[in-house]
């Protein structure tokens, strides 16, 4: 089938690089020209797991494009895909400008049918808008619909994901476009739930929330620990054997972050108050998380008394391992909270630090984990790569000033650490 996606982010450009490589012919777009040039030439511009040859191929074999111009997409395609991005505002509601932008301009060059599909992460009955909107701007004249296909892709496996989804949400209002998606996604081996749009929106809302409060529901079980002298980890794995919980997202630590979830639970408590509904469940999920970060500070002020001159080695920038994504990160959050308190931090990330760079500049970034604990009082553990769980716990001690382990993420085995002769603290355990 002939595609296109607009908007070439983490999400467009996995979704466009993945149908190319199953065999339709695809345009990606982005209004970033020099996006659009580096693409091009063969560029990656993400970190992200198995997204270079799935891109190479795609690009080799000719069937994947991009370009600036949503027109000559929108000429070329049966189905659109709107992947642009919907950041938060201020007061939580996402912010559409890109979406409608997106809309307009297609709009704008509508030949004939086409399938309009919002896979953006988008409030209730966006859908609607956007089709409104079309009609507006064609004064009714040019045949098309909308549709909604939420995507549910994790970043770090998002290739994997995207290919191997646990299910394929299409929210439509006819036969004609059902049919469409079904082509779209004829290769795939996941059940397929078909809704209304609305339905559809919601799905993706409601599903992004409930994970979000597992890993606040764990968190506030984690805080409980630290009291009861009990240890977090194994409450999980306990609750994790009932197939009716499950043990993913039961992981204590600083908190989730990301681009989606802190977002789209704020969007989640606007679109329910907006309703007449005051989601106050997530408002207590959105607040625990928060209160994650002053968990951890509290630990580290327990094992140094004061931050200011003290050196704190940072290990892990990205919101969550085998990413470059900092948006949302819980470890610049805090690493800003370590500068203001006059510590001196050190930080290495295996992939995020070009990204901090841009929002961090102050600190010094080190080459690897051992080089940034040199001459540190703390390490401090804020992304859970699997490099860090291999750490050497003897050497890594050996370069410090003061051997104290804060794992903000659980990731070593407590006893062990103690066993090195470290001062360690854990989240809840
Ligand atoms: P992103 O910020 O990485 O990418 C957005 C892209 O859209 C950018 O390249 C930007 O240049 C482009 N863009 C913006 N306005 C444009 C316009 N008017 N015309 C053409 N291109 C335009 O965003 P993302 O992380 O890929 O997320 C996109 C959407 O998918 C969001 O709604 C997000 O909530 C949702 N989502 C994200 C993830 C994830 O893990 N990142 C997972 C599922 C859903």
């Amino acid at each position: 089938m002939r595609l296109s996606v607009i908007g070439t982010g983490y999400v467009g450009l996995v979704t466009a690089a993945c149908f190319a490589d199953l065999g339709h012919e695809v345009i990606g777009v982005d209004q970033d020209a020099e996006r659009v040039r580096f693409l091009g030439e063969g560029g990656v511009p993400i970190y992200e797991p198995g997204l270079e040859d799935v891109l190479g191929r795609a690009l080799a074999s000719g069937r994947l494009h991009f370009t600036t111009d949503v027109g000559e997409a929108v000429n070329a395609s049966e189905v659109i895909f709107i992947t642009v991005g919907t950041p938060a505002r201020e007061d939580g509601e996402a912010d559409l400008t890109a979406v409608a932008t997106v809309a307009e301009e297609i709009a704008e060059n509508l030949p004939g049918y086409r399938l309009i599909v919002e896979k953006s992460t988008v409030p209730i009955r966006t859908g609607e808008r956007i089709r409104d909107q079309i009609r507006l701007v064609t004064r009714g004249k040019v045949p098309f619909e909308v549709a909604c296909n939420p995507e549910f892709l994790r970043e770090g496996s998002a290739v994997h994901d995207f290919l191997h989804p646990d299910r394929i949400v299409i929210g439509v209002e006819s036969g004609r476009a059902e049919e469409l998606l079904r082509e779209v996604y004829r290769s795939f081996d996941s059940p397929i739930v078909v809704t209304d749009l609305a339905t559809a929106e919601l799905i993706k809302h409601a599903s992004n929330a409930f994970l979000a409060l597992k890993i606040s529901y764990i968190n506030a079980i984690a805080n409980l620990c630290e009291r009861l002298g009990a240890d977090v980890s194994k409450v999980a794995d306990g609750m994790g054997y009932d197939r009716r919980i499950g043990r993913a997202f039961l992981n204590a630590g600083v908190g989730y972050g990301g681009s989606c979830f802190p977002k789209d639970v704020a969007a989640f408590i606007k679109i329910s108050r907006d309703a007449g509904y005051e989601f106050r469940l997530l408002e207590e999920v959105a607040r625990i998380n928060e209160e994650q970060r002053e968990v951890l500070l509290r630990h580290l002020k327990e094992a140094l008394w004061v931050l200011s001159n003290r050196t704190i080695a940072v290990l892990g920038l990205a919101y969550k391992p085998n990413t470059d994504d900092v948006r949302g990160s819980p470890a610049i959050a805090i690493i800003r909270r370590l500068c203001r308190e006059g510590a001196q931090v050190r930080a290495y990330d295996p992939a995020a630090e070009a990204n901090a760079r841009r929002v961090l500049p102050e600190i010094t970034y080190c080459p690897g984990p051992y080089e940034t604990a040199v001459g540190s009082d703390a390490v401090v553990v804020l992304t859970e790569w699997d490099e860090f769980r291999r750490l050497d716990l003897k050497r890594l001690r050996g370069v410090m000033r003061r051997p104290v382990l804060i794992d903000g993420r659980n990731i070593f085995d407590p006893g062990a650490a103690r066993s090195e002769g470290f001062y360690y603290s854990g989240m809840g355990r």
